[in-house]
């Protein structure tokens, strides 16, 4: 049955959709009694009109997240309490995976398999392993001489702000919500605006897995005066971001104008897959076309950059082309669509003015480059490739953050490494080739996060996760994510 169309929205007709904030343990409106409305992508129908928080909600937020923190309510449990917590919690969400799921394709258009296939999945693993490894993480005893001990211990930073984008919204948010909390802190949640439904239903599952309120606060509301406010705010102690460049840029200054709040960022990027000559083209092929055209190109670590060896450039791209026939966009509610709209007008926009930029910066306009379904009321464009790009033009350097890939040529090992590093990002990026000289010294030499050898998008919770460059400075995932949400505290004894 979940494998119709028709199911979905059945489904869909009868969700119950909660739309208001969730400050100290309930559902509450605006002081202000403000809404914003969220809209659906695929059709542009309103979904519902969301509680649009302000600075003064922030600050009874803040209030109850100081208070609960300090009376160490959270913070002072064992650390196996707080896991058995968080493992009920993916409990939870797990039971709910349709429902969840469901939330997720409304408010953003993603197609409905990937929501219940990998961004659910995704983050009810990420709860789960980042809750179930709180209690084995051991702290340290330093090498003193005997008349002395030193511990050095893990204490959470207090008062935690998250704000998070639009394109993975649940899976961001699992991203810095498992450890942030498993670690004691209280944080508040800022979603993005046009995103901000599954955030808030797993809030009240937090609260049923036996999370106390005020641990976990989501507050939607405008990034300009609600994110900023937060992250200017004394009482708040630390601040993790995943979003754009320049927002990131703006949240550093932030931090230094207030009280240095810890400021760990996930920015954008500009990630280059590079394919020798000597790799399995048709799996490369294959892969570079999902690299781009998954969730519609939003996706931060797109292989935007495709840099091809020229000998084999002409073959690879008409195997790219035959690969991308298959990501046709779709009805996100539908089992079978692989790609959904854009999740607004605006970006919408943004994809389309780059394809203009593209074609007047002279490069070669091989595939789509056009909107579809328009009659839906929704915001689709078609997967679209550029060739004969140079790594200067705007569409190699600038994120477009949509269905665009740029395909340039090398003819030397030196030159890939050359075009890659050309980039203000340091993402992700992937390399493909059989010599396993070549591929081990490529990934080495390209200044990325995360890079794939023969994959794209390889990975999973146990390996951290974040950007060089101005792709960012924190690591999500994996045992060094809690490096974000803590503080380290030395303890000397002396004996007498
Ligand atoms: P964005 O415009 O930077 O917004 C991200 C969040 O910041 C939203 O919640 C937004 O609120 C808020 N915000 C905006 N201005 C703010 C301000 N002055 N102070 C505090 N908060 C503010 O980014 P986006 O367009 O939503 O997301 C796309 C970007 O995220 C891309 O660059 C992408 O590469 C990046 N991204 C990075 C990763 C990663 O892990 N590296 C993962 C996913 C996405 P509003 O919604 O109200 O504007």
């Amino acid at each position: 049955m979940s494998n119709t169309l028709q199911y979905w929205q059945e489904k869909a007709a009868s969700l119950s959709i909660e739309a208001r904030a969730f400050i100290d343990g309930q559902y509450v409106e605006s002081e202000s009694g403000a809404t914003r409305p969220t809209f659906n992508p695929a059709n542009g129908d309103k979904l519902a009109d969301v509680v649009s928080c302000t600075p003064a909600d922030a600050d009874r937020a803040i209030a109850s997240a100081k208070a609960v923190f300090e009376a160490g309510t959270w913070a002072d449990l064992a650390p196996a309490e707080r896991k058995a917590v968080m493992v009920r919690w993916a409990q939870l969400i797990e039971e709910n995976l349709e429902e969840i799921a469901l939330l997720e394709t409304l408010d953003v258009g993603k197609p409905i398999a990937d929501t219940t296939g990998v961004d659910v999945p995704s983050a009810v693993r990420t709860i789960r392993w980042t809750g179930e490894a709180i209690d084995k993480i051991y702290e340290e005893i330093s090498p003193t001489g005997h008349d002395s001990l030193a511990l050095v211990q893990r204490l959470p930073l207090g008062v935690v702000a998250a704000i998070v984008p639009w394109n993975f919204p649940l899976s961001t948010t699992a991203w810095k919500l498992a450890p942030s909390i498993a670690a004691g802190n209280s944080v508040i949640l800022k979603p993005a605006s046009n995103t901000p439904l599954t955030a808030l239903r797993i809030a009240a599952l937090a609260k049923e897995a036996g999370l106390p309120d005020g641990v976990l606060q989501v507050l939607p509301g405008p990034g300009g005066s609600l994110g900023s406010h937060l992250a200017t705010h004394m009482d708040i102690d630390g601040l993790t971001f995943t979003g754009s460049t320049p927002v990131g840029k703006q949240l550093m200054e932030y931090s230094g104008q207030s009280n240095l709040k810890r400021t760990f960022l996930e920015l954008g990027g500009k990630s280059p897959n590079i394919v020798f000559a000597d790799a399995d083209l048709d799996k490369a092929a294959t892969m570079a076309a999902m690299a781009v055209f998954y969730n519609g190109g939003q996706t931060c670590t797109a292989g935007t950059r495709l840099i091809v060896e020229k000998s084999v450039a002409d073959e690879f791209v008409a195997k790219v082309i035959e690969a991308t026939k298959g990501w046709v966009p779709g009805n996100p509610l539908d089992p079978e669509s692989s790609m959904g709209p854009m999740v607004d007008e605006g970006q919408f926009n943004t994809v389309a003015d780059y394809v203009a930029i593209g074609k007047g910066e002279g490069a070669t306009l091989a595939y789509g480059g056009e909107q579809v379904m328009s009659e839906t009321g929704g915001y689709y464009h078609t997967p679209t490739i550029f060739t004969g790009v140079t790594n200067d033009m705007r569409i190699a350097q600038e994120e477009i953050f949509g269905p665009v890939m740029s395909v340039i040529t090398f003819e030397t090992e030196e030159e890939a490494v050359q075009i890659a590093n050309d980039s203000i990002f340091g993402l992700a990026g992937a390399v493909w080739s059989n010599n396993i000289n070549v591929a081990h010294r490529v990934a080495r030499k390209v200044r990325v996060g995360t890079m794939g050898i023969n994959n794209y998008f390889g990975g999973d919770i146990t390996v951290p996760f974040g950007g060089f460059k101005q792709s960012g400075n924190g690591r999500d995932k994996s045992m060094h994510a809690f490096d974000d949400y803590t503080e380290l505290k030395t303890t000397w004894i002396e004996f007498s």
